[in-house]
């Protein structure tokens, strides 16, 4: 019998799974997957309790708890002045589903959606599944920026969105209005949805100021924005996200989404509520947080001997290992494993965002995880040093 549908035969184990198991086999300090080793803030958690107290424990509306929903609108509008109003407002299992959930309800098989590349992860296999095609643009080092003439080049008749990650994963780009700009004219141009992702919106550093696309001209009622509580509150095994956009829009995400998930964890929702109306004191102390414990890392990895690039938002570092590795480490993902074995560290190899025949893009590169507590920052400091002393 073949068990196996041809639909996943292609996908390996996601290397954030892959990369864990390593760690934890050789006992190395984490700063592969983005996950805080901290927890959630107090009152967060709290609201949760209380839900769970409350008897909010039976099936949420499918498009979300209402208190939920007029939070996220109310966010939108604190933040960026976007104004929506709740029933604009789609709760999903994290992001991730939103994606997927997107994905499946806006377009056909054969369609194309834009990519950036580095691409996170799901995107691709989630196109896969809904039998769409992806188009790849890439973004060029050492400030991941996009040449407009191959994205433009990028639009056929096919192309029925195109997908925004910002701050982006692995490299910690923010992309400038600028070229937000370029995009929209595009998708005005072409007559194209665009799908961002901005789970990372509130980690942001130095003075970079984080642009909604779907705030630009002519944006609103062709953007569906993306987020989740996962990184803004440190809690990403909660898994509640949230996708915004104009009814028909969301209505069409809906459609998938009911068969998928139906609705999410109804006391987190809940709980997301009281997260998201927390003053502006907490998404300022969280943003300095994070200012301190990226450049710590970045003097870190510079001190170990890496070229870094650095990032203007989200919970990674990229950096140039090649004048720490030894001369038989050849690529990203041997210098991963080698990292883990020989030095206790793990970090995740980048050419897991790359499609097979660009994976060289990534093959001197490693990504670490800024989000970690400073004790397990400085263990990995200690390991990271000592390879330096060692071979000098
Ligand atoms: N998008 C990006 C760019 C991410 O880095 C991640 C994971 N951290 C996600 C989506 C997943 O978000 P969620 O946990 O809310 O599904
Ligand atoms: N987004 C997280 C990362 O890039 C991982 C999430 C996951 O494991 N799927 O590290």
């Amino acid at each position: 019998m073949r068990i196996r549908a041809q639909r996943v035969a292609a996908f390996g184990t996601t290397i954030f799974a892959e990369i864990n198991q390593l760690a934890r086999q050789h006992g190395a300090v984490n700063l592969g997957q983005g996950a805080p080793d901290f927890d959630a803030p107090l009152p967060v958690l709290e609201a949760a309790i209380q839900a769970v107290r409350s008897q909010l424990n039976q099936y949420a509306p499918n498009i979300g708890l209402p208190q939920a929903r007029e939070a996220i609108a109310e966010h939108a509008e604190r933040f960026y002045g976007q104004r929506v109003s709740p029933e604009q407002v789609l709760i999903t299992a994290g992001a991730t589903e939103a994606m997927f959930a997107a994905i499946l309800g806006l377009s056909d098989p054969e369609d194309e959606i834009i990519v950036f590349q580095p691409v996170y992860d799901s995107y691709v296999p989630n196109m896969r599944m809904a039998g769409v095609r992806p188009r790849y643009v890439n973004l060029y080092a050492p400030d991941w920026s996009f040449d407009p003439d191959e994205l433009a080049a990028a639009f056929t008749p096919r192309t029925k969105a195109i997908i925004i990650n910002t701050p982006h994963n692995p490299t910690g780009k923010c992309y400038l209005r600028r070229e937000l700009e370029i995009i929209a004219e595009l998708c005005l141009r072409h007559d194209v949805i665009a799908i961002t992702d901005e789970v990372y919106e509130h980690i942001l550093y130095d003075q970079t100021q984080h642009t909604r696309l779907a705030t630009l001209d002519g944006m609103a009622e062709r953007t569906l924005t993306i987020s989740s509580l996962g990184k803004t509150f440190s809690a990403t095994g909660w898994k509640v996200g949230w996708a915004i956009g104009a009814p028909e829009l969301v209505e069409s995400v809906n459609r998938a989404h009911q068969f998928i998930t139906y609705s999410v964890a109804t006391p987190l929702q809940a709980a997301a509520a009281t997260a998201l109306k927390l003053p502006d004191a907490y998404f300022e102390a969280l943003r300095a947080e994070f200012q301190r414990k990226r450049d710590w890392l970045l003097g870190m990895l510079r001190k170990a001997g890496f070229r870094t690039f650095v990032p203007q938002g989200g919970y990674f570092i990229m950096a140039d290992w090649r004048d720490v590795a030894p001369a038989h480490v050849q690529n990203d993902v041997q210098f991963a494993e080698w990292l883990i074995r020989e030095v206790g560290v793990a970090c995740i190899p980048p050419s897991a965002f790359y499609r097979a025949e660009d994976k060289h893009c990534a093959a001197h590169l490693a990504r670490f995880a800024i989000c970690k507590r400073d004790e397990t920052l400085q263990a990995a400091a200690e390991r990271l040093t000592a390879l330096r002393t060692n071979s000098n």
